[in-house]
């Protein structure tokens, strides 16, 4: 990140020009190289994220390259369609470790992105638990984790997983993720791990050795993960609905972000009100 900057990068905006409604992928790639090439933007040498590198979705106005655009399909509000950034890196991470059906998949961490990669295990027809330390996490997520039939638990239990997803930085999680898999399974190194946390043993390392086991490294999303999203979110609304807290105003920013490093909260919605906008949705909402 380079500051100063105004974040955001899970957003969606309006062309000022025809009125069009779009989710942004927050990458702005050289779409040249030999990895742009392969629809692998999120690796360009030369990628620059909006809301780190340049101003992103809490500003006024954001200036986004035509190429990262993404048209949201038609009538879907946009105050979900700011998730489709986040699915797409959960989405992401599924196609890199390449869950299959049937496959039995444990994902530790259920905040929103540990929430959205089980939604996506279950369309791929996966058998998913999600797995959460924290009782008031699990208390704040148990209503959303049955309307969805995604179990959820404290422990994974019994090891045997085919699939395994660390959704949370905590250092533990990551080694829960390693030791639920089965001999030849693989795990999605989704989050990543605080700079100051202690150097993996190799006794660990060894462990990928002796079991067969796949470590697959997922950072953000293409571009056409975030129409898969897109679409998905389009037919789960009311799940992708669950996960905002409250949608607040560019106004109530500052108050609300003190609070987020807490770990308690899903996601606010930020909207910003626009008399002028007259086409599919009120507003243009920045998440
Ligand atoms: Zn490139």
């Amino acid at each position: 990140m380079r500051l100063p900057v105004i974040p955001g990068h899970e957003f969606c905006g309006i062309d000022p020009e025809d009125g069009k409604m779009y989710a942004v992928w927050p990458g702005v790639a050289c779409g040249k190289c030999e990895l742009c090439l392969k629809d692998m933007g999120n690796m360009c040498s030369s990628l620059q994220i909006i809301g780190f590198h340049r101003d992103g979705g809490l500003a006024e106005f954001a200036n986004v390259p035509e190429t990262s655009l993404v048209q949201l399909p038609y009538g879907l509000p946009c105050e979900l369609a700011a998730f489709a950034e986040p699915m797409a890196c959960a989405i992401n991470a599924l196609d890199l470790i390449g869950l299959a059906s049937k496959e039995r998949i444990a994902v530790f961490g259920a905040g929103p992105l540990g929430l959205m990669a089980a939604k996506s295990a279950k369309a791929l027809d996966a058998d998913v638990l999600l797995v959460e330390n924290s009782p008031e996490k699990r208390e704040r997520v148990g209503q959303i984790c049955r309307d969805e039939g995604i179990p959820l638990a404290d422990i994974a239990g019994a090891a045997g997983f085919d699939k395994s997803l660390n959704a949370t930085a905590a250092p533990d999680a990551f080694n829960a993720c390693m030791e639920a898999l089965a001999p030849g399974g693989g795990m999605s190194f989704f989050s990543a791990l605080p700079p100051e946390s202690e150097p993996i043993p190799v006794r660990q390392l060894n462990d990928l050795h002796y079991r067969q086991i796949a470590l697959k490294g997922a950072y953000g999303c293409t571009k056409g993960q975030m129409s898969r999203a897109l679409d998905m979110i389009n037919c789960s609304p009311a799940f992708f609905r669950s996960l905002t807290e409250k949608q607040i105003g560019i106004e109530d920013v500052p108050g609300y972000l003190e609070r987020l490093p807490s770990g308690r909260y899903l996601k606010f919605a930020v909207c910003f009100d626009d008399p002028d906008i007259t086409t599919q949705d009120k507003g243009h909402c920045r998440q």
